[in-house]
């Protein structure tokens, strides 16, 4: 699988990075292709480019390559026998991997499912491409490999939106400070979970003592007033926070 390295005689896997002069690998990429000549031209410009790259031609093979060696990223074909490249990275995906993929796509119906998909850090290409702008595209993705998009948390009423940082109460926003938002996000982030004010402090405020508990207890009585009824804030006396699930 690591062929490419040992061919080109510079590097070996699992070669401590410590030794000098051995430039740090950029990782391994997964490209799934089974037009063999175009595999052939991705995986030659990516090892020149300083990846390593395991190359599979089918798409459950590719899936399990992926699953088995966990790579950087994966240069996904769309069309491709036994599992098409969009209904592969379905499958990462919905296993909670967010491998940043570059989709390879030949007809424009490919280019719109995989549009389709909103993955947000995800990009495409389409044949015929130049090999230079894979690398660049690779680079890309790499670049922008975000993770999940951020959660909409809802109980009952209550609304907090991860991404833009938004709470709201029956539709109606909530105008809470970084800190109380933060604060928020982490109880809601498990409900019924309790968060001890250790664990909050270190989370929300960067802090490892527990000198600061006082300073949870007032962000959480702010955040309690701000929310009125709707607060799902419960305390565990002794302890500490948790959000409810609304009963009924
Ligand atoms: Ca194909």
């Amino acid at each position: 699988m690591f062929e490419e390295c040992q061919l080109l005689g510079r590097r070996r896997p699992y070669l401590p990075f410590r030794r000098l002069n051995v430039p740090m690998q950029p990782g391994l990429v997964v490209v799934v292709e089974d037009d063999a000549a175009i595999a052939d031209v991705q995986r030659r410009y990516l090892v020149a480019a300083g990846f390593g790259v395991h190359t599979e031609r089918d798409g459950r093979a590719g899936l399990d390559a992926i699953r088995r060696l966990r790579p950087v990223a994966v240069v996904l074909d769309v069309g491709l026998p036994s599992l098409d490249g969009v209904e592969i990275c379905r499958t990462l995906r919905a296993e909670g991997d967010w491998t940043p993929v570059l989709f390879v796509t030949a007809r424009d119906d490919e280019v719109d499912r995989v549009l389709g998909l909103e993955l947000g850090g995800d990009d495409y290409l389409t044949k015929p491409f130049s090999p230079r702008e894979l690398v660049a595209r690779v680079k890309g993705v790499l670049r922008r490999m975000s993770g999940p998009p951020a959660p909409v948390r809802v109980l009952g009423g209550l609304q907090l939106d991860e991404g833009r940082r938004e709470v709201s109460v029956d539709g109606r926003p909530v105008a809470l400070t970084a800190t109380e938002f933060d604060l928020l996000a982490k109880l809601m982030s498990s409900p019924g979970r309790v968060f001890t004010r250790e664990q909050l402090l270190s989370s929300v405020w960067g802090q490892a003592d527990y000198s600061g508990g006082r300073t949870v207890d007032v962000h959480i009585a702010q955040v309690r007033a701000k929310l009125g009824d709707a607060s799902p804030i419960t305390t565990r006396r002794g302890v500490g926070y948790a959000v409810e699930e609304p009963r009924g």
